[in-house]
């Protein structure tokens, strides 16, 4: 996919323009309401927090800056893309890799990887070339055959689906697992442990996830991440920018309690500041509270996609074993999925560490460096995970990893924050960072976003098609807008 030419949106002006409300700023809302705008319609979105961002939010203490979510930024003409609906180009430089990412095993082996295909094999012991090599085409065959039916497009239908299985079934190998996958592609030892990680983008635990998430290797592998000048919860203050310039208002500090239906439209947004009519509506939260806000009956429990713990911590020095991502695996990397299986925090968890103030000196006083450290962590559960003492192992374990590996965690911290599975839990069910766990092939097809029985209502958001992550968010985010200006006769030539 390559960013359109920006076109110009639909005047503001002519006839009463239809009203549609967009209930939350993250990136799904942000870019709905810009597609929205597009197309002709007044739109309001309304967001409960006093900024715009949802995950993508941002922390200052002492000098330092934060992104408290996403860091990675992958499919970057999406992003380009959703500006250019709106009749401009992307404001913030996208350009940059992102350094690549150092992988650290449990060995002590060190292996710098990036899209620089040359100095990442260089990187490699003789004959893991040649399974890299392998696994790599293998996701690309997999991203290049899905991508235009699950990504690239509004949630596939039944022909779309039979097609996508006639054409390309039999290699997605639909009824394997990520391990078997890469057992059959000889992939074998760290570069296993390796490949396998990627399925943790969609939440999943690699050991249950369908071979076809393999294809998240490529996203990131083939077409590399980007760094985004000024970071994550900087796209969605542009966002915000151009949103609010285009004529869109966005309300802050009023939480969205219910839509009220006349028939099968939603005529009123009720939030704590009031209500507001509207001709549409998007509904762009996580899907299970999106669906109570309708007041349609709680879906099914479905096992939640991974939570995060996550240490920010501004700390003096700089460190020169971290580049500016640094994932660290652990001894035994399947044990970390059993261990949340069972609703607990790891042991031993794999740690993923970013510093941005490696590409924005800002963000980092003189002499210091801002790190976020990640780790996998189970969804909230009635028995375990969001009890203190269970977070408190698990801050342990985090820290005990960092020990380990040589960075005294007490050492030289200026200021530092948690997040923790009840943190994620006011934007996502149960704390699950993605929706329902991708666990079956059939179990990666995010629910579409249309809602039965509403017409003028879309649902948008990482829970919903296409799925989670920054770009997927926005793309879901236009699909959603696409649909209600659909039904209000607007200009969907987008
Ligand atoms: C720690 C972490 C790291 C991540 N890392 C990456 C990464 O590196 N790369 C990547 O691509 N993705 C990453 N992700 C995932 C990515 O952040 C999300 O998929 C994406 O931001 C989801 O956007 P969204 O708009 O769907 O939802 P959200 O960001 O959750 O936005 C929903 C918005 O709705 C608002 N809201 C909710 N309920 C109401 C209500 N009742 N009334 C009014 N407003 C309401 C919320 O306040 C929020 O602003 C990460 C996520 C986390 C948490």
């Amino acid at each position: 996919m390559s960013a359109p030419s920006p076109r110009a949106p639909a005047p503001a002006t002519g006839p009463r323009r239809p009203h549609v409300v967009v209930v939350g700023a993250g990136f799904a809302g942000l870019s709905a309401a810009l597609h929205l705008l597009a197309a002709g319609a007044r739109v309001s979105v309304l967001e409960r927090a006093a900024t715009p961002g949802g995950k993508a939010g941002e922390w200052r203490s002492g000098g330092f800056r934060f992104d408290t979510g996403p860091t990675l930024l992958t499919l970057p003409d999406v992003v380009e893309a959703t500006f250019a609906a709106a009749g401009r180009p992307c404001p913030l430089d996208l350009g940059r890799q992102g350094g690549g990412t150092r992988y650290v095993f449990p060995s002590g082996r060190v292996w710098d990887v990036s899209s620089d295909l040359g100095r990442t094999l260089a990187g490699l012991e003789p004959g893991e070339d040649d399974a890299y090599r392998r696994a790599l085409e293998r996701a690309r065959q997999l991203y290049e055959a899905a991508a235009p039916v699950f990504v690239h497009a509004p949630a596939p239908g039944l022909p779309q689906l039979l097609r996508y299985a006639l054409r390309h079934g039999m290699a997605a190998a639909p009824g394997r697992r990520l391990p078997q996958l890469l057992d059959a592609l000889g992939v074998r030892g760290d570069l296993r442990t390796f490949f396998l990680r990627f399925a943790t983008y969609f939440g999943a635990d690699p050991f249950r996830a369908p071979a076809v998430l393999h294809n998240i290797a490529w996203v990131e592998l083939g077409l590399g991440p980007r760094h985004v000048e000024g970071g994550m919860h900087a796209l969605a203050r542009a966002l915000e920018e151009a949103v609010t310039d285009l004529g869109g208002e966005i309300r802050y500090g009023g939480e969205v309690r219910r839509l009220v239906r006349r028939g099968r439209r939603v005529s009123e947004v009720v939030s704590d500041a009031g209500a507001t009519r509207c001709d549409g509506v998007v509904v762009a939260v996580d899907r299970t509270q999106a669906l109570a806000m309708l007041g349609h009956a709680p879906v099914s429990d479905r096992e939640p996609s991974l939570s995060g713990l996550v240490w920010l911590a501004g700390v003096r020095g700089t460190d020169a074993r971290l580049a500016s991502h640094t994932v660290f695996f652990p001894e035994d990397y399947e044990r970390e999925f059993h261990d949340i299986r069972s609703g607990r925090h790891p042991r031993d968890p794999t740690l993923y560490v970013a510093i941005s103030a490696r590409s924005d000196p800002a963000d980092a006083p003189a002499g210091c460096e801002n790190r976020f450290v990640m780790a996998n962590a189970p969804a909230l559960t009635q028995r375990a995970a969001g009890r203190e003492a269970e977070v408190a192992e698990g801050r342990r374990a985090v820290h005990a990893v960092l020990a380990r590996h040589g960075f005294e965690p007490g050492e030289g911290v200026v200021v530092q924050r948690w997040q923790t599975p009840a943190t994620f839990a006011a934007f996502g069910h149960r704390g699950s960072l993605y929706g329902a766990a991708p666990h079956g092939m059939l179990a990666t097809l995010r629910p579409a976003n249309a809602v039965a029985g509403v017409l003028n209502a879309a649902l948008a958001g990482g829970t919903v098609h296409p799925g989670g992550g920054v770009p997927l968010a926005l793309l879901s985010g236009r699909y959603a807008a696409a649909r209600v200006a659909r039904h209000l006769d607007l200009d969907t030539s987008d």
